[in-house]
């Protein structure tokens, strides 16, 4: 019951009354806090109470006193529980600063403890950062072998390639080497009627008269080679001679030095039909004395193949 609801009590001055004339006595104050008077001497026992401050007290007492009870049997063992809790703690307490005066190892002293689980904690924590380092080296590592991975596959790419590449020069040079032997072999076949044709200097055609100055010569197509004699029966004598065949471009196509005149004075030239290709070209026959040539005629061809 709170002040300002006595005061309001208080307030009705004469027209309340109390009808009890007298304190309550211990029944009604348990049975008022345990809840058991009926509504009416509910009432009548309010109505002192308000006014007798020594019944609010005994009140207060009995009801601090009953209270747990209101939860029947239960609340007594608690408080015996409690009760028995609380000296058990003071006996492990006591046994605590017995055993801490007592020399005995150091680990089990609380303070020990406490330094152990701190340190435990510390191992905790450098593990983690341990485990999140080796983590990191894994994932690293992990990123390395791949890129190991890929240089790799890319060398066998590189390997392949260059094995693709290398099987096929060596399948193009087998191919031109076959094509060779079968050229060599068909050159070293003995060939008859080999197709000859005299050949006149510019000189001596100019000194004749004639019309050209040009020798034309159209070999046959049966003949893979043919002899072109170059005349030089009236040519001034050297101890040997050097010839050279200059294309219409001017390229020497080929020359020869120290070569010496047949029997009938002239030069024999036999030529494959595959080493000149049809055109103009000009013959030039140099005399060689020591070490200087000279030049003494000039034979210029028109080659045309049939
Ligand atoms: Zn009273």
């Amino acid at each position: 019951m709170n002040g300002e609801f006595r005061r309001y009590l208080e307030a009705l001055g004469e027209q309340w009354e109390d009808h009890l004339k007298r304190h309550l006595d211990e029944d009604e104050l348990i049975g008022y806090v345990r809840g058991e008077l009926e509504a009416g001497d509910v009432e009548r026992l309010q109505s002192h109470l308000v006014r007798c401050e020594a019944c609010a007290a005994a009140l207060a007492d009995v009801a601090d006193f009953f209270e747990p009870l209101r939860e029947g049997e239960e609340p007594i063992r608690e408080r015996v529980l409690r009760r028995e809790w609380k000296s058990f703690w003071q006996r492990v307490r006591a046994e605590e600063r017995a055993t801490v005066r007592a020399d005995v190892p150091v680990w089990f002293r609380p303070r020990a403890l406490f330094a152990l689980a701190a340190s435990l904690l510390v191992i905790v924590g450098f593990l983690g950062l341990w485990t999140w380092h080796l983590r990191r080296e894994i994932q690293q590592l992990a990123r390395q072998a791949q890129s190991e991975r890929t240089r790799r596959a890319e060398l066998e790419r590189e390997n392949r390639r260059l094995q693709e590449r290398s099987d096929v020069t060596k399948r193009e040079y087998e191919s031109r080497l076959s094509e060779l032997e079968s050229q060599l072999a068909q050159l070293r076949e003995p060939q008859w009627n080999i197709p000859v044709y005299d050949v006149l200097s510019r000189e001596l055609l100019l000194r004749s008269g004639s019309a050209s100055v040009v020798n034309h010569i159209a070999v046959s197509p049966t003949a893979r080679s043919f002899s072109l004699v170059l005349n030089a029966e009236d040519q001034p004598k050297y101890p040997t001679y050097a010839i050279e065949i200059v294309d219409r471009e001017g390229h020497v196509r080929w020359r020869a030095a120290g070569l010496h005149r047949d029997r009938h004075g002239n030069f024999t030239l036999t030529l494959s039909r595959a080493f000149l290709s049809p055109g103009r070209y000009r013959l030039i026959l140099s005399g060689q004395r020591g070490g200087r040539f000279q030049k003494i005629a000039e034979y210029v061809v028109s080659l045309s193949y049939l």
